[in-house]
């Protein structure tokens, strides 16, 4: 199959062409010839798998007749990030070189001021977070009366973000007669009934089944005998492996900046991604990584989500994920685009029971590796381990703490760690302040 018998124009051929393009992805060869008959479309299928130019080079087509009115943009596009957001942004620039398109990106963490200057010249292309495009339209500074075409980028992870409510409150002040293009790695049930909602008799693509993990990505797990040894481990494990470029997962935003002190200790490039960092930071960040001037990005799930960096050589988990999905998101960073990757997932005897739903997830077990660090202490009998009333204490606290934060992930457009927000490790602990965090639980 190639580019130019999917009927896109010349001059997005033209663009496609100098991007270095070769051939379609199987998402766009099915996506875009149905998205210029201007049909619905749900499309399912993993990161990297190219979604992004299936709805982007059609939309470049359909738009490029008509013209834009003062603040009534013709098309909406929600990213559940801002980093996702900009690679969105940075994908029409690149295809929409040899059209006159113009677009604005509605993110938080931005001057608003400058963001609605943008819409009063009229835009083709509104790419937006949830949350910051609804402040906007109750400020009474955007129209979505003229939306012709939505759509919905990443819907899985809109839903994990808690963006769901916003989402509704969006869909319902557009006009309902309208083009929609849905796109999701996965369909749990939610999403599923958000897409039989939005959707009108659409044509659904499904690339790969949903919730499997990359084939091309090795994939092993690290038996580390307590927390505490976490950092020996990733280190034997990061001299014995020829890593070019990673990223390493922590499910706690507080401990990335301190692995990330351990790998400067060790002299490892490393840099956090997390989003309590300011946008420029964090841009700055990417693109350093981009550029290979750091190896190794610490991230949280939520940072890191669909964010596009290829041939990367390694993922590694610091942690097990709390939500089995996320397992799926976290390795299929790797091993993009033909290349292969490897994964490695360091765990600690508590994590026996994720480890099981993750493995029945992706349908195969983990290989796993010993690197000699010594064995897990036998599990503890009646009493005898039990720690102090003290800790204990501590350990409930923290347990509510993440049920909370489970409960209402993410009220903002990026990651926000709720255990953070309300202070719940604010306590040194026993070991003090000098020791770092992820030794302290
Ligand atoms: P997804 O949204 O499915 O996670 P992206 O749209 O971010 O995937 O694309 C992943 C990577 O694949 C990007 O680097 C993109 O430039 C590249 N890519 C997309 N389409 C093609 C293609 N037809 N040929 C080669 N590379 C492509
Ligand atoms: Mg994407």
């Amino acid at each position: 199959m190639e580019f130019k018998e999917l009927g896109l124009s010349d001059p997005v051929l033209k663009a496609i062409d100098e991007a270095g393009y070769k051939e379609p992805t199987p998402i766009q060869a099915q996506a875009i010839p149905v998205i210029l008959m201007t049909r619905d479309v749900l499309g399912i299928a993993q990161t990297g798998t190219g979604k992004t130019a299936s709805f982007t080079l059609p939309m470049i087509d359909i738009l490029a007749g008509g013209r834009a009115k003062a603040r009534m943009p013709r098309s909406l596009i929600l990213s559940p990030t801002r980093e996702l957001a900009a690679q969105i942004s940075e994908n029409f620039e690149k295809y929409g070189k040899y059209n006159k398109l113009t677009q604005a990106l509605i993110v938080g963490g931005t001057s608003m001021d400058e963001q609605i200057r943008n819409l009063d010249r009229g835009v083709d292309v509104l790419i937006a977070t949830p949350g910051r495009l609804l402040d906007l339209f109750e400020r009474g500074k955007i129209l979505l009366a003229d939306i012709k075409i939505l759509v919905i980028d990443e819907a899985d992870r809109m839903l994990d973000m808690g963006f769901i409510p916003d989402l509704e409150k969006i869909v319902s002040i557009l006009p309902p007669i309208r083009q929609t293009l849905f796109f999701s790695a996965t369909m749990p049930p939610p999403i599923k009934k958000l897409a039989d909602k939005y959707l009108s008799n659409p044509k659904t693509i499904t690339v790969s089944a949903p919730s499997s993990t990359a084939e091309n990505v090795e994939q092993f797990l690290v038996a580390v005998p307590h927390f505490r040894k976490k950092p020996d481990a990733f280190y034997k494990l990061y001299k014995k492996e020829d890593v070019k470029n990673a990223f390493i997962f922590c499910n706690r935003k507080r401990d990335i900046n301190d692995v990330c002190r351990f790998m400067k200790g060790k002299g490892i490039k490393a840099a956090p991604l997390h989003g309590d960092m300011d946008q420029s930071e964090r841009t700055k960040t990417l693109g350093s990584f981009k550029a290979g001037e750091i190896d190794i990005l610490v991230c949280s799930d939520v940072a890191a989500r669909g964010l596009d960096v290829p041939a990367m050589s390694h993922v590694f988990n610091w942690d097990v994920p709390n939500h089995p999905e996320d397992y799926v998101h976290r390795i299929g960073r790797t091993g993009r685009a033909g290349a292969t990757g490897r994964a490695f997932t360091l765990t600690v005897p508590n994590d026996a029971k994720v480890l099981g739903i993750i493995q029945k997830l992706i349908g195969k077990q983990i290989e796993m590796l010993d690197l000699g660090l010594g064995h897990a202490p036998p599990p503890p009998k009646e009493d005898a381990t039990r720690p102090p009333p003290a800790l204990r204490q501590r350990e409930r606290r923290h347990n509510r703490a993440e049920k909370q934060n489970r409960r209402h992930r993410h009220i903002d457009d990026m990651d926000v760690d709720l255990d953070e927000k309300k202070g719940g490790d604010k306590d040194g602990g026993a070991f003090g302040d000098d020791v770092p965090a992820f030794l302290r639980r």
